[in-house]
């Protein structure tokens, strides 16, 4: 497979518009669509990334192709949501010619046991191994050098696509990779927020369930190790299962690791480690309360690209 250039789609609307004004501007001659995926992402993100991919590539699917929200396992039994998850990566590759959907095999929290490291907000293992890493294999093995990659920055992120003084920007970590990275939704004409859920109807798809929660991402079922602790606040009224889950979790690495957390206490003018746990039973401050962040996770900003560069070359 040679294609000339590949749109990194997440199951997010940011992805779908910039893969959707590629195609309307040039069409989908020797386009591809890659998703890294890290088997942990919501019913929803599936279902709109399967919904989204056959719209770009011009495929009708068939009616029920794309199961409901209750069809999948609970997103807290691991192992039957990724078996079932598997499955349709496979059911909706052979549906959709030039969607690569591939995965490592693990999720995030697989990754930070294999690591024997917590993700946390500055640190993000999960993203250097299952998204960056898995994504320059793939390319390096199906694609030509400075193969184009259409990311979904948008204008009001520019600065995150063109690199600031002291952040050389996604175009720039995709040149490091060897790849030419294009942000089309930073061209002109800009789309405003009203635009961009008018275009996604007119399309037949839909604001994604997270998005409509309020989430600030669309990324592994709302779960992120670099969102803050008003984010995870959210995540436990919103998800008080997937909650419990990645609390267990946190507390099986601590078992192993010692005194490390995902969150940061910051109170008092010192740094300590915040457990999901000792979340739970906060009150927060209007300051913590507010500390819901994106992520960002496939392009590797500043703390992404030192792990990029501290994982590459080192996954089996
Ligand atoms: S969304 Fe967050 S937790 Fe998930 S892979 Fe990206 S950085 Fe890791």
């Amino acid at each position: 497979m040679a294609s000339l250039t590949i749109a990194s789609i997440s199951g997010g609307t940011g992805s779908y518009l910039a893969a959707r004004r590629y195609v309307d501007q040039h069409g989908t001659d020797g386009l591809g669509l890659l998703f890294t995926d890290t088997l942990c992402e919501d019913q929803d993100a599936y279902r709109f990334l399967i919904a989204g991919a056959a719209d770009i590539m011009g495929v009708a699917l068939p009616a029920g192709f794309i199961p409901e929200i209750g069809d999948f396992p609970a997103w807290e039994d691991r192992p039957a949501y990724k078996a079932f998850v598997m499955a349709l990566a496979g059911r909706a590759r052979r549906a959709i010619p030039g969607l690569f959907w591939i995965a490592d095999g693990r999720d995030v929290w697989d990754i930070y046991e294999a690591k024997r490291f917590l993700g946390n907000s500055r640190l993000d293992p999960c993203s250097a191994v299952l998204k960056r890493a898995l994504a320059k294999r793939w390319l390096d093995e199906n694609c030509a050098p400075w193969t184009r990659v259409i990311v979904g920055i948008d204008h009001e992120e520019i600065e995150r696509f063109v690199g600031g003084p002291k952040n050389g920007g996604i175009r720039a970590a995709w040149a490091q990779r060897g790849h030419e990275a294009l942000a089309p939704l930073c061209d002109t004409p800009h789309l405003s927020w009203p635009q961009r859920l008018a275009e996604l109807e007119d399309r037949g798809l839909w604001l994604p369930r997270l998005n409509r929660l309020g989430f600030a991402h669309n990324n592994c079922g709302g779960f992120c190790c670099k969102a803050g602790i008003g984010h995870w606040r959210d995540m436990a009224r919103i998800f008080p299962e997937r909650y419990a889950y990645a609390e267990r979790r946190e507390r099986e690495i601590r078992e192993i690791l010692g005194n490390v957390a995902m969150l940061t206490d910051r109170r008092g003018g010192q740094k300590k480690p915040m457990t999901l746990e000792a979340l739970r039973h906060r009150d927060l401050s209007p300051d913590e309360a507010s500390e819901k962040g994106g992520c960002g996770c496939f392009f590797g900003e500043d703390a992404g690209r030192a792990t990029l560069a501290e994982h590459d070359g080192r996954e089996g």
